[in-house]
């Protein structure tokens, strides 16, 4: 009666049939009802799985993104410019930094998350903070026309610090990684699991 069921798994990523032979489990983070994450295995086409890890890590990545811009603005604004909280960051400031993330003058209309070119939001907000002591004092003694003509004064000063801090900052990286290289091999063993060596109760449907 009804409809047959297939007997066969689904793609957790492209929901099509799983035949046995292509099968790979993976630990998936997901929100249970409490708001905790947990853990859950998952069965995906060998293809699919690296697809699926390639997408999770860029949306990862740019969640990380968007948190240190949102710290670059508030510092910009609030320490350097000396604005309220409650104040909005000056559409020409935004650009300005943009264009220190992109490599141009101005940001206008390119992608400005998860590209090579450029300085990372980590940089430029190491970067202002060192140049912020500078800023201030030629802020004392130095009359500026306008917003637009401070705000250039202040890339200006950031843009004169930046490449040296960003040298430092990927020398610091790069250490930290070759030590992460280590754990991260043997996590990786784990992760990619072939079904037919996975006990039954593992699979969650
Ligand atoms: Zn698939």
């Amino acid at each position: 009666m009804g409809a047959e069921i297939s007997k066969l798994k689904k793609c957790y990523y492209c929901n099509k049939d799983l035949e046995e032979k292509d099968l790979v489990t993976k630990p998936v983070p997901l929100v249970c009802k409490n708001g905790k994450v947990r853990n859950y295995n998952r069965s995906f086409h060998v293809d699919c799985v690296k697809q699926f890890v390639n997408e999770h890590e860029d949306m990862y990545k740019r969640k990380q993104e968007n948190n240190v811009w949102m710290q670059v603005g508030e510092y910009f604004k609030t320490d350097i410019l000396g604005l309220d909280d409650s104040d909005t960051l000056p559409k020409f400031a935004v650009q300005r930094l943009l264009g220190l993330r992109t490599g141009n003058f101005t940001a206008n209309g390119t992608n400005t998350r998860t590209i090579k070119k450029g300085y990372s939001f980590d940089t430029i907000l190491a970067t202002m903070k060192v140049a912020n002591i500078e800023i201030q004092q030629a802020l004392k003694k130095q009359n500026f026309n306008d917003d637009q003509h401070l705000i250039n004064f202040a890339i200006f000063i950031i843009n004169k610090h930046i490449a040296s801090m960003d040298k430092r900052l990927r020398k610091i990286n790069k250490m930290n990684e070759k030590t992460e290289e280590i754990k991260v091999e043997k996590v990786q063993v784990a992760d990619y699991v072939k079904k037919g060596t996975v006990k039954r109760k593992f699979d969650f449907v």
